[in-house]
């Protein structure tokens, strides 16, 4: 968390419910994705607002992150997609009934030996296989051996089986989503071979919206629950219903003030006034995660219009033109995301001018003071 400054993050989360809804008619069974205190949106307060939506599966990452989740919705189905790490975090799924992934042996060795210490009811965990990811996941060939040991291993329960896409919000990578689907299939064929025939879960958001063959029994969107389009700017823009956007980031103005033609603005003067201007200082720097790369690139709505960034974005500053919006005082909030009317400024189009994904700009800002609306 960002503390000492003017910088505010205003959630709704009725809003990540009612895109949960809209995303629901087109899946079957989501698994909402709240991992990284829900993209920056806050954890607790939004996977209860989906709760109240009906929702009964979470994702997080940490298994602490689940058990701050599991005070909130004692009944909630809770997915640690990072596993258990460590003995600690393999006893506390146990106890708070967390289902961790496990998407290697060490997982489940920590898990099998957990269940038995515990000597509880048998730990339930998802069965996680890399199909073109390259990243988290057992090997396709292992599905076979998997299933024979689970058989072998009274106190483990799998409870479903994960992959995770790599291009499902590419459109000119469709055929490798295809061959994900096609090794999915494979793995699952084989453990049901061995006798294990579970749910299984391929889709993110891009995969929900765009790829009915990734459906399974279980879709996981994240991105799309907090109102930002996966497939903005590619052919397959309208696949995606309309969503709501549901953080607003907004800073004080701290002065304002009149320039001549020729001034110059910020270190390295990297912006000079192309005619006389009014310019105002705003409260919000890169020290609270507003990029310097927006330097002379964003801009912020004032007054319900669009202000332009001008110079290089400061540690705690940023100087946008307001010269053609009148009556702009001290005090009057600058909106960096979001903001009144048509001139709000989207998810999609904050990432694009600081030259990243929604996704970072949600859990990067997400880090300042948040307030509920
Ligand atoms: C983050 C994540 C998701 C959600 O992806 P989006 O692109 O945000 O919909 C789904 N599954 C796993 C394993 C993830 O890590």
């Amino acid at each position: 968390m960002i503390g000492y400054n003017a910088v505010r993050v205003a959630v709704d989360p009725a809003a990540v419910a009612r895109n949960f809804v809209r995303l629901r008619s087109h899946g079957c069974d989501l698994v909402a994705v709240v991992k990284a205190d829900a993209y920056g949106h806050g954890l607790v307060p939004v996977a209860k607002a989906i709760a109240q939506a009906g929702g009964r599966r979470f994702a997080v990452g940490t298994v602490a992150e689940g058990v701050s989740l599991r005070q909130a919705l004692p009944t909630a189905q809770i997915i640690a997609l990072l596993g258990a790490m460590d003995m600690d975090d393999a006893r506390a799924c146990q106890r708070w009934g967390i289902v961790p992934v496990a998407t290697h042996w060490e997982h489940w060795t920590l898990m099998e030996a957990a269940a038995e210490e515990g000597n509880g009811p048998c730990a339930a965990i998802i069965l996680k296989f890399d199909t073109g990811m390259g990243r988290l996941g057992f090997a396709p060939h292992e599905a076979a051996a998997l299933g024979r040991r689970l058989r072998e291993t009274p106190s483990l329960r799998a409870v479903a089986v994960f992959s995770h896409l790599a291009t499902a919000d590419v459109p000119d990578d469709a055929d490798f989503v295809a061959e994900q689907v096609g090794c999915l299939r494979a793995i699952l064929a084989d453990l049901a071979a061995a006798g294990l025939s579970l749910p299984a879960s391929l889709a993110n958001s891009a995969g929900l919206l765009a790829h009915p063959s990734t459906h399974f029994d279980l879709q996981r969107p994240g991105i799309a629950l907090y109102g930002a389009n996966p497939l903005a700017s590619t052919a397959w823009e309208d696949r995606c219903p309309p969503l709501e956007a549901a953080m607003q980031v907004d800073a004080p103005i701290l002065q304002v003030h009149e320039v001549p033609a020729g001034a110059s603005v910020s270190y390295g003067r990297t912006f000079r006034a192309p005619r006389p201007m009014r310019l105002a200082v705003v409260a919000v720097g890169y020290a609270d995660a507003y990029s310097r790369g927006l330097s002379n690139r964003a801009a912020m709505v004032v007054g319900g219009r669009r202000a332009p960034v001008v110079g290089r974005v400061c540690m705690q500053m940023t100087v946008v033109d307001v010269t053609d919006i009148p009556g702009v005082r001290p005090g009057d909030r600058a909106y960096l995301l979001g903001g009144p009317g048509a001139a709000a400024i989207t998810a999609t189009e904050l990432a694009a001018w600081w030259g990243t994904i929604p996704y970072e700009v949600f859990c990067l800002l997400g880090l300042n003071p948040r307030v509920l609306v």
